[in-house]
């Protein structure tokens, strides 16, 4: 890290985008006495957002197989924020588990992956009861944890509002009629300021049956991508989540088949559960997968966040108020024009 000079302390700040991204900056400048409204053009229900469409995995250790180390570095300092700002986030850690012909890949992954127990079948039967007899072995992840996308958003909406932050639904805003500080936490739409920036789609399927419990999201080892089933309670489960290089928002025939025969997978009694839900989101990636905080004068650009939007939200808005309030600079996400 070192220092730079920085826009007042005291300029009011508009933040663009109420996502995660931008809540998650909207609440602790806001806790730290900043004078804070946050635009988004949609409305509360925030369909809009990519975050509506995500799992809510915070999931630092698993994420390791597949992402540079200062995700998990970031994701790591993540879940503290959200322990210290939620304290009831479920952290009842993820369970990894794998089809015996996929056996190769569950050792790579558990090779790749550091923070987890490996469990015989007897254990992963005491951590999840419903999947006695299904699976030989798992990865148990004990401090990984989960959060619930469409009631965290709003939880963190209510937590600015009682931080003294402004919230504006329904606000299109454009940065140059806003005063004082900008941090743009636009997403997909900030294409105009972020060269390269381009939307990864996730498809995922919910779905709802009393025939089955979980405690923790489970991820089932998949020869092309990581394909998970996330508790959502009241019997609901969220089927996630295919990566594909596309920006359509559609589901496909064989996306569905491949989350649904997941499902069944874990469990065959997910064969008679009800679908409730198919969707999908564009996640804002640059070229690299990794996200970036860009600071220009009185601009802030905070973007892709990728598939880690949840994991790695809080830590971001830590540096961006460390960088407001004593000019620190974190090399590997920070870019100063
Ligand atoms: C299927 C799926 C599963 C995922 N699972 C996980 C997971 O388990 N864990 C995890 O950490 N991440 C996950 N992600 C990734 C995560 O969803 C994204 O990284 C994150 O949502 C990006 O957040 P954001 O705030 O940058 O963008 P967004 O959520 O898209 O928010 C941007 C907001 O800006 C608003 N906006 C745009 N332009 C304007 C304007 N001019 N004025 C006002 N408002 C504006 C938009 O309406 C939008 O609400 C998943 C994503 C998908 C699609």
């Amino acid at each position: 890290m070192f220092q730079t000079s920085r826009p007042r302390g005291d300029s009011p700040v508009s933040i663009i985008g109420a996502g995660i991204a931008g809540a998650w900056h909207a609440l602790l400048l806001a806790d730290a006495g900043r004078s804070v409204t946050l635009h988004e053009r949609s409305d509360a229900a925030m369909t809009e957002s990519t975050s509506h469409w995500a799992g809510g995995m915070l999931a630092p250790w698993c994420e390791a197989e597949g992402a540079e180390p200062v995700i998990s570095r970031l994701g790591i300092r993540s879940l503290d924020l959200w322990r210290q700002h939620f304290p009831k986030t479920p952290f009842n850690g993820s369970l990894v588990v794998a089809h015996p012909r996929d056996r190769a890949d569950f050792e790579r992954f558990a090779r790749m992956t550091s923070g987890h127990r490996r469990l015989d079948a007897q254990g992963v039967r005491e951590l999840e009861p419903s999947l006695e007899g299904r699976f030989r072995e798992g990865l148990f992840y004990p401090d990984e944890g989960h959060v619930e996308p469409r009631r965290v958003l709003p939880q963190l909406h209510d937590a600015i509002t009682r931080a003294g932050g402004a919230i504006r639904f329904g606000s299109d805003a454009e940065a140059t009629d806003l005063d004082g500080l900008v941090i743009d936490c636009r997403g997909l739409a900030a294409r105009d300021r972020a060269p390269g920036l381009r939307g990864v789609k996730g498809e995922m399927i919910i779905i709802e049956t009393s025939e089955v419990e979980l405690a923790r999201p489970v991820r089932l080892i998949h020869p092309r991508w990581p394909l998970y089933v996330i508790p959502r309670g009241d019997g609901r489960f969220m089927l996630g989540a295919t990566s594909i290089e596309a920006e359509d928002t559609g589901v496909s025939v064989r996306s569905a088949l491949e989350l649904l025969g997941a499902a069944y997978v874990v469990h065959p009694a997910f064969g008679e559960a009800r679908i409730v839900e198919l969707g999908a989101g564009l996640r804002p990636a640059f070229p690299d997968n990794l996200p970036r905080i860009r600071i220009e004068q009185e601009r802030i650009t905070v973007n892709g966040l990728y598939r880690h939007g949840f994991l790695l939200a809080p830590a971001l808005a830590e540096l961006t108020l460390a960088y407001l309030s004593r000019g620190e600079i974190d090399n590997e996400v920070m870019q100063c024009a």
